[in-house]
This record gives C-alpha cells, sequence and structure tokens, in this order.
C-alpha cells in the first residue's frame, strides 16, 4: 500500500453514475477544484481527491493502490471479483456500502416469441453478454450448461445476427430490450452503484477519513428516506398513534401549556409516510400532522 497523505476516490467521468456520485459526495462536505475534463479533482475541504475514470477501470485502481475508495456498479465489481478469483486467491476488493442509485438487473432475454418456463431451457444455447463470469457464475449455480459467447460491445443485436441465441445484459426500463424484440426472463444480479475498497483497508489518517466518510454516507443514505413526523394528541392516544408509524423511532413528547392531556410529539421514522399513515393517524387521535424532510442526519 502506498504512503499517499491524501484519500483518493475514483469515480465514474461520464456516465450514468457520474452525477449521483458527485452529489453523494457533495452530501458528505466534500469540494473539489472544478476539472472536470480532466481526470484529477483536488479535494479543496477534505484531504480527499477525486480521479474521473471509465467504470471499468475502478476496480483495477483500487486493486493496484492508484486509488483507496471507488463508486462503481456492483455488476461490473462482482463481474471482476469472479475474474481476479483464479488460483483461489481471496478477492483484491469489496463492496463496502450500497449507495441506493444507479439500480439496475443483469438479466437473460430471449426473442419475444421464445415460449420461456424455466432456466433448463438454456441448456445448450449460446448466451451473449459482456459479462462472462456472473453468466458462467449463475449458470452453474443453477446446474445449467450453456455457452457463453463474450462480446465487448452491444449484446442486443446478437440474436438477430445469429451469433447467439439469447443474451445477457443490463437492464433498467426493459425499452432497449422492447426496441430489439427481445424479452427479459431471468435475473442473473441485482445491481446498483456501490463504494467499494481494497480487501485491507489502510490504517493510518486515510483509515479515519475513511471511517468519517462512511459515517456521512450513512446519514445521507438515511435521510433519503427519513422523516420527521409531528403531532399532537391527546397523552393517552400516544401508544397507539405511534405504532401506526412505520419504523418509527424513540419519540420526543412534549407537554402543550394550557392542555393537560395534550402534547405535542415528534418522531423520525425511517420509511415512508403515506396518506394511509397519517389518516390512520388521524382516527387513533392525532391533529395537526407535519411531515418534514430531513436535511442532515449523524447517530
Ligand atoms: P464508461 O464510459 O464509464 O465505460 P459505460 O458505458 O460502461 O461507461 P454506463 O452506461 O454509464 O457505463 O453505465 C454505468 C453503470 O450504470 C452500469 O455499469 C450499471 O451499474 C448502471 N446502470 C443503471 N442502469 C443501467 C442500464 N439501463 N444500462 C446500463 N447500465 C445501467
Ligand atoms: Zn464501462
Amino acid at each position: 500500500m502506498s504512503s499517499r497523505d491524501r484519500l483518493r476516490i475514483a469515480i465514474q467521468k461520464s456516465g450514468r453514475l457520474s452525477e449521483a456520485s458527485l452529489d453523494l459526495l457533495a452530501r458528505c462536505g466534500l469540494s473539489f477544484r472544478r476539472s472536470r475534463d480532466k481526470l484529477f479533482c483536488f479535494g479543496e475541504s477534505l484531504p480527499v481527491d477525486l480521479l474521473l475514470v471509465r467504470d471499468d477501470d475502478v476496480p483495477g485502481m483500487i486493486a493496484d493502490g492508484v486509488c483507496d475508495l471507488g463508486v462503481v456498479g456492483r455488476n461490473v465489481l462482482s463481474e471482476q471479483i469472479l475474474g481476479s478469483g483464479a488460483g483461489g486467491q481471496p478477492a483484491p476488493f469489496r463492496e463496502l456500502r450500497s449507495l441506493g442509485f444507479g439500480k439496475c438487473r443483469l438479466s437473460v432475454a430471449v426473442p419475444d416469441a421464445f415460449d420461456y418456463h424455466d432456466a433448463d431451457q438454456f441448456s445448450g444455447m449460446r448466451i451473449a453478454t459482456t459479462y462472462p463470469n456472473l453468466l458462467a457464475d449463475w449458470l452453474q449455480r443453477n446446474d445449467v450448461s450453456a455457452s457463453v459467447v463474450n462480446l465487448s460491445g452491444s449484446v442486443e443485436i446478437a440474436p438477430r445476427l445469429g451469433s447467439a441465441d439469447f443474451i445477457c445484459d443490463l437492464v433498467s426500463s426493459g425499452a432497449t430490450l422492447a426496441a430489439n424484440q427481445l424479452k427479459e426472463v431471468a435475473v442473473v444480479l441485482e445491481s446498483e452503484a456501490v463504494l467499494a475498497a481494497g480487501a485491507e483497508l489502510p490504517c493510518d489518517e486515510r483509515g479515519e477519513l475513511i471511517d468519517m466518510l462512511l459515517r456521512r454516507i450513512d446519514g445521507v443514505i438515511q435521510v433519503r428516506v427519513s422523516k420527521l413526523v409531528m403531532w399532537h394528541s391527546p397523552r393517552s392516544a400516544l401508544e397507539s398513534i405511534q405504532r401506526l408509524l412505520p419504523n418509527g423511532q424513540q419519540a420526543t413528547v412534549t407537554p402543550i401549556e394550557g392542555l393537560d392531556n395534550e402534547v405535542a410529539v415528534q418522531a423520525i421514522c425511517n420509511e415512508a409516510i403515506t396518506w394511509q399513515h397519517l389518516e390512520d393517524m388521524k382516527r387513533a387521535g392525532a391533529r395537526q400532522m407535519l411531515v418534514l424532510p430531513l436535511e442532515q442526519m449523524l447517530a
């Protein structure tokens, strides 16, 4: 491991993960000297610099010690982890956090007209993919022997060109598949952007920076879904109202001046609050309900 004193994070330079990765780091309080056209961005608020690279290069840069952390799709990371596993060596990187954006599936798709029932129908077929390790691993786990056709470019035209029977590719909306008269039939991997690191975290100042960043990331991810719920209610109704809150945490209960049996309550909920929740709470005696978004959170 190199003896840099500044932390380096690799993110995708331009693509589906770029904006959300930068946004996440900004919410964690990191700011960078702008040079989006270049490879390197100097961190101004903390000793944390950015490398802007192709997503496929992120794991390799971590493995080589060029950077300490990276934001990359689980699809890319897992493919390379499987690829590096030859010889029984432990993987050179790991997933530290799921980041909740860049969600997609690596799926097998077949021509629209194909009458699909189960994965046994893949036996003896040729499946085109840019994820040969993930596909081979999935086929093996499902005890299916199909041949994996490793392509480097767009795989969705392979069935029409006759170079494969089926494909295994990333899907989010399914629009690309539909445009190519294909349908998704089996999910090989559920993917989203992840924070990746080397197998061993540095134990110097960079390790402390990573710990701090992880705490901030946890806070950022948590506030995305959490809400502050406030209401007034009779003290006697408090317990039944609180039971209606989804994933609610310990509430703060405050007496209301001049109203003996009334309390003002505030509670954090770690799940989405729906109109149905509020209507149920109202029936149980809650009034003046407010649901507020959270800006920051540190446990
Ligand atoms: P690069 O130039 O960095 O190599 P790329 O073309 O390989 O870019 P993108 O298409 O920007 O990569 O996708 C980056 C990641 O976004 C994917 O690896 C995947 O994790 C995620 N992703 C989310 N939805 C989709 C989708 N519908 N198709 C492809 N990738 C998706
Ligand atoms: Zn790529």
